[in-house]
């Protein structure tokens, strides 16, 4: 088992960083919410660039726009596109959407929707929860019912999307209600702007976008439907452990940790550097312990999926550490650098442009691709074969 990377990819891993260090502002580019539409200019120019390049969708086939790399190239650029803090919105449809169309999607839907995203064009929003149907996600009331050619749509779907108007939804819905729930659930790349599709917003979560989708008596073309039908539930269980797996979360993470030890060099306490005080070292010590840990938990799943292996439980145990280490990090910022850690990024006195703010709200956001108790679930059923 090799822990290094080869002279070859740590000199792409440089190419990268540099690339990323150059195009992107030091600070946080914006957040989903606060996202002003030259951010949206700023952000459309920074994906056609990483698009030029061909990294957008590194590890895809040649013939759908990809660079035909492999998984271990792809997980090194994104890892260095949240070490640089790169829009995490941006990187949904490559990292989560685009991977299930590659898997499950029509060789039509490919065509039509891989090369688009591989330009950095298209906004695409994962539809899966529900207001009945979160953690128990099988349990969700939308329902396509076929109808001639169509399927027809209604239900509502809640916290879902970004700040961004969609083009299309990567749907779950309801397609045999007689069937036992987790066996008549399909999946379907459905278009945004279909008559009866309603969207609201929702009060941003933590600095986060997110919205409603009402469908109401929605035609939706049979085409439309991704893999077998009645057999969503396991596409969405992979989609779902490619989004528990990320590890541009670490980069991110990995990243304030280090400003947070610059910060603590500047800083003094009772009059001496923070630093030098052992209570501080304790803490800068445990949260690299921490995020050092994830990170190779990360790479175990990058090695799986690079080999083919099947993952649930792994991506699972990486989720729970991400997850417990957001709280463990927000309470380090708030305990070394005081009320700093509540001022926003254009507040006088800002630490790191807002960084260690926005660090104590997305301490609160564990509740994405599963909670922490449905991670221990499915670890415990999953992982360790006990009894649900
Ligand atoms: C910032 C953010 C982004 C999101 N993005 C998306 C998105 O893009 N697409 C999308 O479809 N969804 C998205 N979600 C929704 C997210 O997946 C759900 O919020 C999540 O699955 C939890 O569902 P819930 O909020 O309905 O909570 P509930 O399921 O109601 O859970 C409430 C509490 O009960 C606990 N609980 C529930 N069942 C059990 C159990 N069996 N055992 C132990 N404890 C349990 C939970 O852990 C939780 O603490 C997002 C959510 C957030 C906050």
């Amino acid at each position: 088992m090799e822990f290094e990377l080869s002279p070859e990819r740590l000199a792409f891993q440089r190419e990268v960083a540099a690339f990323l260090a150059a195009e992107l502002p030091p600070g946080r580019f914006y957040e989903e919410s606060r996202q002003s539409p030259a951010q949206q200019v700023e952000l459309d120019r920074f994906l056609k660039r990483l698009a030029e390049r061909r990294w957008l969708a590194l590890s895809w086939p040649v013939e759908y726009g990809g660079a035909g790399r492999d998984l271990i190239d792809h997980a090194i650029f994104n890892e260095q596109m949240g070490y640089y803090r790169a829009p995490n919105e941006a990187l949904v449809p490559v990292t989560i959407i685009g991977p299930a169309i590659l898997q499950f999607g029509t060789e039509a839907q490919k065509r039509e929707h891989l090369p688009r995203i591989t330009r950095g064009e298209g906004v695409y929003w994962q539809l899966f929860t529900e207001p009945n149907a979160g953690s128990d996600l099988a349990a969700l009331e939308t329902r396509a019912l076929r109808d001639g050619d169509d399927f027809l749509v209604n239900g509502q779907k809640i916290f879902v999307g970004d700040g961004r108007e969609p083009d299309y939804f990567y749907l779950a819905a309801r397609t045999d209600p007689t069937a036992p729930k987790h066996r008549g659930i399909s999946i379907f790349l459905v278009p945004a702007r279909l008559p009866g599709i309603t969207v609201t917003k929702l009060d941003p979560v933590a600095g986060w976008a997110k919205n409603q989708v009402f469908f109401d008596d929605v035609r939706v073309p049979a085409s439309a439907l991704m893999g077998q039908l009645n057999q969503g539930w396991s596409h969405m269980r992979e989609t779902l452990a490619v989004e528990r797996s990320g590890i541009a979360t670490n980069g991110e993470a990995r990243r304030m940790v280090e400003d947070l030890i610059a910060y603590c060099h500047e800083l003094t306490r009772d009059g001496q550097p923070l630093v030098s005080h052992e209570w501080a070292q304790n803490l800068l010590a445990d949260l690299l312990i921490e995020v050092e840990a994830w990170r190779w938990l990360c790479w175990r799943v990058v090695h799986l999926q690079a080999t083919g292996a099947p993952i649930v439980a792994e991506a699972s145990v990486v989720a729970i550490h991400r997850k417990a280490f957001f709280p463990l990090l927000q309470n380090a910022i708030y305990r070394l650098v005081g009320s700093y850690a509540l001022l926003q990024r254009t507040a006088v006195g800002a630490l790191g442009e807002g960084e260690c703010e926005f660090w104590q709200r997305e301490a609160l956001h564990t509740h994405s691709a599963g909670t922490p108790e449905i991670q221990r679930n499915i670890v415990a059923v999953r992982g360790l074969g006990l009894p649900r």
